[in-house]
């Protein structure tokens, strides 16, 4: 019977696919017995998960001690810890007696034996004991999976010509990139607009519909649906015509884009001819060829983190170089902002055992690299290597104290005189800049532009902070609201504070690819904009169309307003 669900939509475009489910490895363990007759085999299956397992982790082991900072990190002490919970009697030996003697499949066996292990630790007092509960259940899933095996590829187009729509609870940003080339399109439980994996969705240019609370339980496996990322619909089993109408729809949209298209060319400038800067954000040298199609201005935003997730070992400082070179050989002189590696909340490395309770206020981006400085140098060394083949810039993301810009100049410095010594080329001159997208820096932004070279408002954290809403969970997505006067006071006084400092101030938060603020941000006064490369086309329209005489002083109005409905209204009625 075919139904509608609605929920947020992250990523444009229509989908239309069969649905593959992709299920949470602990919470849908098959639970069954085993014939006696394959009890060894069973045993032995077991048995090779943990060796595969020890591999696993011995692997990680090694690729965390080569770029830790001391030998005995902390990332390799946790690995350490979940290695000897694999050689522990009370977890692997008395799943594999259930198994010998219950008959259990191994699946279940681990699954009951972590439960009562679980509750052990629980009873515990002391605080660092009892948290590692979170390192039982990460080994067993690890175990799991092991014991499950690799699904194997998935099948990019069936026989009816449709393609495949992944279906979750939630996917991490890693798990999108990792199905990126065999997907139509994907639909989540939960999620917000902003979360990473919304992002790395438009990036990629994945019609993607998150927030969609039981979607994942409501579906059978294969089940046709159509997916509607503008509309923020899902269409379960739709019937002939509705398949037709989205057929047409699609249609549709794909010739809007070859329009679009013809703007390649076309300069950005407002209708009293001032240009404006137009940057792409990306992930890697595989989104380059866009940036030729768009003809954007160079690159805002390299979220350079996307480097080391999805990935068992951390790249070294040599292939971190190559891939920077590349994306500056890719840049054809234009400038490209890389931004230092912003690890921590949704984005996190493989085998990463730390367990925050708010990961969002804890040890991400600029923080997590200052704890790990031999990583952060290897970084900072690959990335002024690179600046001889280009114009680089680099960027730092979060910052909100000043020790924190303080602490990374001076790593940067120590890399400069590193290579100086091992008389390798950079540019002496690599501007370094730095990312607003916490309130406190927006508000003491003094100490900030003393000391940088540039700013950029990245307004997916700034607005998640403000507002204290968290930007992937979709039960408060209602809150996240871009247009909240407490929201527009730190983005135009960032961009004043930046025009009296005479400071270059760009914005790379999806606020830039939206073509409703475009115009709010120009009255700003925001003259660079970066964005995924698929929205560059349409906000150069919306430029194309601006009179700053006109929308200026209009938004000089709206930054006086607080009533939220009057501002809703006032922007929506600019430049009209
Ligand atoms: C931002 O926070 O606005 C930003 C551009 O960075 P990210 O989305 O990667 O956190
Ligand atoms: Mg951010």
């Amino acid at each position: 019977m075919s139904f509608t669900v609605h929920g947020l939509p992250v990523s444009q475009g229509i989908a239309i696919g069969h649905a593959h489910l992709v299920s949470h490895a602990l919470l849908e363990v098959n639970h069954y017995q085993i014939a006696p007759r394959h009890l060894e085999a069973e045993l032995e299956r077991f048995d090779n998960a943990v060796a595969s397992v020890e591999r696993e982790l011995l692997g990680l082991k090694a690729a965390a001690a080569a770029a830790a900072a001391q030998p005995h990190s902390e990332v390799g002490a946790f690995i350490d810890l979940q290695r000897m919970m694999l050689e522990d009697p009370v977890l692997v030996e008395a799943a594999r007696a259930k198994i010998k003697e219950h008959h259990y499949n191994a699946e279940w066996a681990l699954v009951q034996q972590m439960e009562s292990v679980v509750e052990q630790f629980r009873q515990i007092e002391d605080p660092y004991l009892r948290e590692r509960q979170a390192d039982v259940v990460q080994v067993v899933e690890r175990l799991v999976k092991a014991l499950l095996g690799d699904p194997g590829p998935l099948p990019s187009k069936r026989r009816d010509g449709h393609g495949t729509i992944v279906v979750a609870h939630d996917l991490s940003p890693a798990d999108t990139i990792g199905f990126k080339d065999h997907i139509a399109g994907f639909i989540t439980d939960i999620g917000g607009p902003t979360s990473h994996t919304a992002i790395v969705a438009r990036s990629l240019d994945i019609p993607a519909v998150v927030g969609l609370r039981h979607i994942r339980d409501l579906l059978r496996a294969n089940e046709l649906i159509i997916v509607d990322g503008t509309r923020g619909v899902a269409i379960i089993d739709p019937d002939k015509s509705v398949i037709e109408e989205y057929l047409l729809r699609r249609a549709a949209l794909e010739l809007e884009r070859s329009k679009l298209k013809r703007l390649r060319d076309t300069p950005a400038a407002t209708l009293g001819g001032e240009i404006i800067q137009l940057l792409a954000n990306i992930s890697g040298p595989q989104d380059m060829a866009q940036i030729k199609e768009t003809n954007a201005d160079g690159v805002g935003l390299f979220r350079t983190e996307f480097l080391f997730i999805d990935r068992d070992t951390l790249p070294d400082e040599d292939e971190q170089y190559e891939v920077y070179r590349s994306v500056l050989k890719a840049a054809s002189g234009k400038p490209v902002t890389a931004r230092t590696f912003d690890i921590g909340a949704d984005k996190t490395l493989a085998g990463n055992t730390r367990d925050e309770p708010n990961p969002a206020l804890g040890l991400r981006a600029v923080r997590y690299s200052l704890t790990e400085p031999k990583i952060f140098l290897a970084q900072l060394r690959a990335l002024l290597r690179a600046s001889a083949h280009g114009k680089l810039q680099i960027m730092i993301p979060m910052l909100a104290h000043v020790d924190e810009i303080e602490q990374t100049l001076a790593l940067i410095e120590k890399a400069k005189e590193e290579l100086r010594e091992e008389k390798i080329k950079f540019d002496e001159k690599l501007p370094v800049g730095g990312m607003v997208e916490v309130p406190a820096a927006a508000l003491a932004l003094g100490m900030f532009v003393r000391r940088l070279d540039f700013l950029s408002i990245g307004t997916n954290d700034l607005i998640q902070y403000t507002l204290a809403v968290d930007r992937g969970n979709e039960a408060v997505v209602r809150l996240y609201d871009p247009l909240h006067p407490a929201v527009l006071k730190l983005i135009s006084g960032t961009i004043q504070a930046a025009q009296r400092a005479e400071l270059p101030v760009s914005i790379c938060g999806e606020m830039a690819g939206n073509p409703a603020f475009t115009w709010l941000l120009l009255g700003m006064g925001m003259r660079s904009f970066s964005m995924h490369p698929a929205r560059i086309l349409e906000i150069k329209r919306q430029i194309l169309r601006a009179d700053l005489v006109e929308i200026t002083p209009k938004t000089q109005r709206i930054l006086k307003l607080d009533e939220p409905a009057r501002i809703r209204e006032a922007v929506e009625k600019l430049g009209v």
